[in-house]
């Protein structure tokens, strides 16, 4: 039980990079100021690092998953030149309205256990990070700790709190990080 790995779930646009509303030019993809140095802490402190995606950009014919794989191509070059390593990316590509139903897209939690299966991860010492309250549903859905960014849509999303409720709020990711004790 204690060799069990605990994971910082991220959400990718907006959490990591700059959020632009379907992300389809890999030249478009910059880290948000500070992803570096909070990722860089997260791993320090023995955390696997777990990309948590919803693009229904795909469903949706804005982008292919070639475009997709060359996207997160630099997205762990750039992170890699800074020594960080990603566990995984997982992503949901659909869509209701185009796909149907899935069991992946947030706010379902199927992606966060799927990881949670591969990894054999503890998911009550784990924590989802989004900038939007999908990504805290399926956070608690999923069992873990919640954290709502204000980067990304944060600051409107925090407007919406209601029933889904984070168990934190920081303004950056960074801030996140330093206020890890363990
Ligand atoms: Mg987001
Ligand atoms: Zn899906």
């Amino acid at each position: 039980m204690s060799n069990m790995p605990s994971a910082i779930f991220l959400d990718r646009d907006g959490v990591i990079n700059k959020e632009v509303n379907y992300l389809s030019d890999p030249n478009e993809f910059k880290l948000l100021d500070g992803t570096i140095e909070a990722l860089r802490i997260f791993q320090k402190k023995g955390y696997l690092l777990i990309v948590i995606t919803n693009q229904s950009g795909l469903a949706r014919g804005y982008f292919s998953v070639e475009t997709l794989n060359k996207i997160h191509d630099k997205m762990r070059r750039l992170l890699k030149e800074k020594g960080i390593r990603l566990d995984d990316i997982i992503y949901c590509p659909h869509h209701p309205d185009f796909t149907g139903e899935c069991e992946c897209r947030k706010p379902k939690p199927g992606m966060i256990l799927e990881a949670q299966e591969s990894f054999n991860i503890n998911i009550g010492s784990s924590y989802m990070v989004g900038d939007k309250l999908s990504d805290i549903e399926a956070g608690q859905l999923a069992g873990c700790k919640t954290v709502l960014l204000l980067t990304g849509h944060g600051l409107r999303e925090r407007k919406k709190i209601n029933q889904i409720k984070p168990d934190f709020i920081f303004n950056s990711l960074l801030d996140f990080a330093k206020s890890l004790r363990i």
